[in-house]
């Protein structure tokens, strides 16, 4: 395996990367799997596939992603999927600009929730607003 923080290679037993000085399994710069460097945030090593939110573990009862991103790209124009994550904000933004146009601008806000609920179910967007990873 890699260290996480400076991409060198790490025995596995090692407790803290002889390189850099951070406890094995901390950092998200690189992929513990092959070494590679990896976008700060993103969900899978894009060089073997290896899933680098696995270690964020959702919590029992954490709100489902897939039911996210299917509010966001069935009913977005309403901020449904927002509301479910969370994020009052964008919710309510979605919601007003459907409302408040008289559902002339319905389509902005049902693209934006596409968009998000794509993102929620690629795994994009993987916390809610309280920064909670998503489960299933
Ligand atoms: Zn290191
Ligand atoms: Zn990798």
């Amino acid at each position: 395996m890699y260290c996480k923080n400076c991409g060198s290679a790490l025995d596995n037993n090692a407790a803290v990367c002889i390189h850099c000085g951070v406890p094995n399994g901390h950092g998200e710069r690189f992929c513990s799997n092959c070494g590679a460097e990896v976008a700060p945030g993103a969900a899978v090593c894009m060089a073997c596939g290896y899933s680098l939110s696995a270690q964020k573990v959702a919590a029992p009862g954490a709100k489902s992603k897939m039911t996210a991103g299917l509010l966001g790209i069935f009913l977005g124009a309403f901020g449904v999927h927002n509301f479910y994550l969370g994020y009052k904000g964008k919710a309510i933004a979605q919601l007003l600009i459907t409302l408040l146009s008289c559902f002339m601008l319905s389509e902005v806000s049902a693209i934006w929730g596409l968009i998000e609920g794509i993102m929620l179910l690629s795994g994009s967007i993987n916390t809610d607003a309280d920064g909670n990873p998503l489960g299933d």
